[in-house]
């Protein structure tokens, strides 16, 4: 999911995040996570940054701790069967053992190598 539909699952409102540039560089995205502001959903160190983009607010930071990026993961950009391919044959390639979880509770396990 994007980073607004992030932000309504989890329950933040908006208007309570930080003003964030609109289309930050990664190194501005890179220092925002440095600084691990508490998440204002749950109050852990946030662990990822990203910025929404709300009609009403404009631009703003959405800083997630580990437990809330893990609930509101990001779109894969392929099918999960051709990045699972893709990762064995990196593995296969340096000999390493690739060992893949594949579903949400991590029961169903992809290996490799
Ligand atoms: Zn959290």
């Amino acid at each position: 999911m994007n980073h607004e539909e992030a932000a309504r699952k989890l329950g933040v409102a908006p208007a309570s995040l930080t003003p964030a540039p609109a289309a930050p560089r990664f190194a501005e995205t890179w220092a925002r996570m440095q600084q691990e502001p508490p998440y204002s959903a749950c109050g852990q160190p946030s662990r990822t940054s990203g910025v929404i983009h709300d009609p009403e607010h404009g631009p703003r930071w959405l800083d997630r701790c580990r437990e809330c990026f893990l609930a509101t993961p990001p779109p894969l950009r392929r099918p999960l069967s051709q990045a699972i391919t893709d990762i064995r044959e990196a593995a296969a390639e340096v000999g390493l053992r690739a060992v893949l979880y594949t579903d949400e509770d991590g029961r169903q396990v992809e290996q490799s190598g």
